[in-house]
């Protein structure tokens, strides 16, 4: 029997890789721009990693980790996030001690025990960035500017940028107990899971796609009602650099993200492309995450965008393959001893070149040429060789010459680049 690939994990091909590098590559430069530094976190990590960074009454914790007992009986768990292991790497290593606050990045497969859709996947990628060490609202800001700018860059146009503050230690208690008061009035309304969500996690039935449920939150108490003078100044300052910095914005108060560990700043950006309304990125601060995962009072902020959801939002007509710059096409022995010298050649000077390696027709060595859209060819016969010439000929505007072989590298990387 064909071993097939495991439901839910997906080979990226060759012919949509082009997208992936453009999007990687464009996240390196534009985050780099801004001073952050990539770091490369594993993939495996210890459960209770994710079970106190990111609470155990998520839907994350309580239902889509892959979790298993490696040989040693420690209990593993695939990232489902990127979050948790940053911090976990910044505490273990004492990157405080370098500097007191750090800009990282990283990208990556995450993984996600979710019913398999459309462009959802068990094995997911996502670009992370974090800020660790800084509480002052100019950093929400800052990251949010780079955010947008990179998503603009890659080329997404109709996104909205939505804001809310979610409390703290201080405030958000008292939310939680006023949500909690209000969805017990509700309770004959919600799915068998929000019922259980009033006890262990409240805020989680805001985000609930049961109809019922939004139907039941529609008069929900808000966490604005509820902030305390701290978080209110510190959520319109962040208002306030994003106005400065011209980004539009709107608030939505129904906004309370996946996870446990955020607080105060949330943010998410949709996009309303291809005439529907996405999520393509999002993210908040979190200010009690790194005491959760056993280490101190450390701040922090970031945000993980969706490369699958984005990568589907690139804009149509640019061309993100790469094609051959230039096909030799040989006929007879001598020739095609000199179109596999010339090709080595061109390969050690970075020209993307190709050639026949079977010995075939002329007429079907152009065939591949065109079939792999190479930029040129270079058609090399016998009675050519013998008087030292080649022709060269640009396949998009079939004009074809004669070149002297002897000066092919240059004239080929003139064409070329
Ligand atoms: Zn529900
Ligand atoms: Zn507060």
């Amino acid at each position: 029997m064909e071993i097939k690939a495991i439901r839910g994990f997906n080979d990226i091909l060759p012919d949509e890789i082009g997208k992936w590098q453009f999007v990687e590559k464009t996240a390196r430069e534009v985050f780099e721009g801004f001073g952050f530094t990539e770091i490369r976190i594993p993939i495996l990590e210890r459960t209770e990693l994710f079970s106190r960074g990111i609470g155990e009454a998520t839907d994350i914790v309580e239902k889509e980790m892959y979790t298993f007992a490696d040989r040693s009986g420690n209990s593993l768990t695939l990232r489902p996030e990127a979050t948790a292991s940053m911090a976990r790497a910044y505490l273990e290593h004492q990157l405080y001690n370098y500097d007191s606050m750090a800009k990282l990045y990283c990208m990556g497969p995450m993984f996600r025990y979710e019913r398999p859709q459309k462009g959802r996947y068990r094995q997911f990628y996502q670009i992370d960035s974090e800020v660790f060490g800084v509480e002052n609202p100019m950093v929400d800001a800052e990251l949010i500017i780079m955010l947008i700018h990179f998503l603009k860059t890659v080329g997404l146009d109709k996104l909205e940028l939505q804001v809310n503050t979610l409390g703290d230690r201080t405030c958000r208690p008292k939310y939680r107990e006023g949500l909690k008061k209000y969805l017990e009035g509700k309770a004959f309304q919600l799915c068998e899971d929000c019922k259980r969500r009033i006890e262990t996690n409240p805020l989680r039935v805001l985000d609930c796609k049961v109809e019922t449920c939004k139907q039941a939150i529609a008069d929900a108490p808000k966490v604005t009602d509820f902030i305390c003078s701290e978080c209110q100044k510190h959520f319109d300052s962040v208002k306030e650099y994003l106005g400065a910095a011209g980004l539009s914005y709107i608030i939505n108060p129904r906004m309370v993200r996946g996870l446990d560990y955020y607080t105060r700043t949330a943010f998410e950006v949709v996009s309303y492309q291809l005439g529907s309304q996405n999520a393509v990125a999002g993210g908040g601060r979190y200010d009690n995450l790194f005491q959760e995962i056993g280490g101190k009072e450390i701040p922090g902020i970031g945000f993980a965008i969706g490369m699958e959801r984005l990568i589907s939002l690139l804009p149509e007509g640019k061309e993100f393959s790469k094609y051959p710059d230039l096909f030799v096409a040989a006929l007879g022995e001598a020739p095609f001893k000199e179109a596999s010298r010339i090709v080595n050649q061109l390969h050690l000077e970075g020209v993307r070149a190709e050639l026949d390696y079977e010995g075939k027709s002329l007429k079907s060595q152009m065939r591949r040429a065109d079939k792999l859209k190479a930029r040129y060819t270079l058609i090399l016969g016998e009675e050519e060789l013998k008087r030292g010439k080649a022709v060269v000929r640009n396949m998009g505007t079939k004009s074809q010459e004669e070149i002297p072989i002897g000066n092919l590298l240059d004239i080929v990387k003139q064409k070329i680049l």
